[in-house]
């Protein structure tokens, strides 16, 4: 992309309405801008880094054989007055009146309608295990929706639900679920923590929550600081071993790591003190494991191998994918601004051109983007007539990676310079070389 030709709304002020940093940042780097209360546009860039952050977790659920589908924002209110949330959920759920006076809703998530869609279809145990999922706009009428998308009222949640035989089934279901998301945030620059948590108006028997550490969290968070040395890696786990994946839910949870609503200062007082914490964090994903609780009232019932029909066991398990842009900018940023992780930057390099115009440095400059565009990569390149103060303010804002300057100055010794935006380190190096180092 060619900055000239971009839409790059950045803006030079501090917005005085953010009060955490990832808000502030996202404004002023030109990514969001609020429509409402709680509900944001994605400018160009947002949504590129939304859309990186999608494929991540597409791919991590494939990859555990997780179905992707798509289920509508709006439902009908008949089917959560089935399963008794309609009155149960609040004035968190936005109500709509249809022109035909039909109770409608906004969908805050979607047991309701999967659990719908899997009884009208699948009769079964033959059918199981069956774990379907998508990625969709929801909408929760908070009371306080704040710090830009972290807390928004509509925002986009990876959701996925899991309908198994038996209970045994249903929690390597959780297992498996918890293997694939230590993995998908690893992917995105994070460590996100398991801690047990309470499982609030979805209910069920056993829930985590993924915490990623952070000031601005607004969840007080205990744990043993031996879980920070944990990491999941490139490990190949087979997402149908139990034994496999109930071994890695055992190595990331035994430790004690607990929200403020489950917190247990008996058993917190257990952890050797030197390595007790306490401290802030942003929760990024829920998994569930609730059982038969909507399964039973909502009638699905698969034919068990005895021929007898009997209440399938589901968990659902959800990924705050619009927060998570929030939370790694929380996580990974300085004081001139964003430093995107590899795995989700929306552009792998910046190109900046000293001098726009000069014959030289322009043919420099679009040998480097046409290479790098070979390569299969993203670049943008600064191709605007500004100053070289404000082409680097800018790129330091938005974060990418790495940033290649060419000038005249340089070209005459054959070289550009190439700077890391997380270590902030620049080299001079010939062009080709500068290209290799990016790939
Ligand atoms: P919170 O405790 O922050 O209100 P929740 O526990 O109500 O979140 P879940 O029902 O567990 O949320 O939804 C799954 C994920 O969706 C959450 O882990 C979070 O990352 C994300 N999420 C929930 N509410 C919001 C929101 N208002 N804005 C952005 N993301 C959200
Ligand atoms: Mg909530
Ligand atoms: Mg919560
Ligand atoms: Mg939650």
């Amino acid at each position: 992309m060619r900055l000239s030709r971009y839409f790059l709304p950045v803006l030079k002020e501090t917005p005085s309405e953010a009060q955490i940093v990832s808000h502030r940042l996202m404004l002023r780097a030109g990514m969001i801008k609020q429509a409402s209360a709680g509900i944001y546009s994605w400018l160009p860039l947002g949504f590129k880094v939304l859309r990186r952050i999608e494929q991540i977790v597409h791919e991590e659920q494939q990859r555990v054989g997780h179905i992707p589908m798509l289920m509508p924002t709006l439902q009908s209110a008949d089917l959560w007055k089935e399963s008794g949330r309609y009155d149960a959920y609040g004035p968190e759920m936005l109500r709509i009146r249809d022109r035909q006076d039909r109770d409608m809703l906004y969908g805050p998530t979607n047991e309701e309608l999967i659990t719908d869609i899997f009884r009208s279809h699948v009769g079964s145990y033959k059918d199981l295990p069956l774990t379907l999922y998508h990625i969709q706009w929801k909408f929760r009428d908070e009371i306080r929706p704040r710090f830009g998308v972290m807390r928004g009222r509509e925002f986009l949640m990876k959701d996925g639900y899991n309908f198994d035989l038996t209970k045994e089934d249903a929690l390597h279901a959780y297992n498996r679920h918890l293997v694939s998301y230590l993995r998908t945030y690893e992917r995105m620059g994070l460590q996100a923590i398991p801690m047990r948590a309470d499982s609030g108006p979805i209910g069920g028997d056993d829930t985590h929550e993924f915490l990623v550490l952070a000031e601005t969290g607004e969840s007080e968070v205990f744990y043993d600081s031996q879980i920070t040395d944990l990491k999941f890696g490139d490990r190949e786990i087979d997402h149908d071993d139990h034994a496999a994946c109930a071994a890695v839910l055992e190595e990331f949870t035994s430790r004690y790591a607990r929200t403020d609503e489950t917190h247990d200062e008996a058993l917190f007082s257990q952890v050797p003190e030197d390595r007790r914490r306490t401290a802030r964090g942003i929760e990024v994903g829920q998994i569930f494991y609730f059982g038969t609780k909507y399964s039973e009232p909502m009638g699905a019932r698969v034919q068990g191998p005895d021929g007898k029909p009997v209440p399938v066991h589901m968990g659902s398990h959800g990924i705050g994918v619009s927060r998570l842009l929030g939370a790694i900018i929380e996580a990974s940023h300085d004081e001139r601004g964003i430093i995107w992780p590899e795995g989700v930057t929306p552009f792998h390099a910046g190109i900046v051109n000293l001098k726009q115009g000069d014959a030289e440095a322009d043919a420099a400059c679009e040998a480097l983007y046409a290479a790098l565009r070979g390569l299969g990569l993203d670049p943008l390149y600064d191709d605007t007539k500004g100053g070289a103060g404000a082409k680097f303010a800018t790129m330091d804002l938005i974060g990418l990676p790495w940033r290649i300057t060419v000038g005249p100055r340089g070209l005459k010794n054959g070289v550009v310079e190439l700077t890391s935006r997380r270590t902030g380190e620049s080299e001079e190096m010939p062009p080709e070389q500068a290209v290799e180092r990016i790939a």
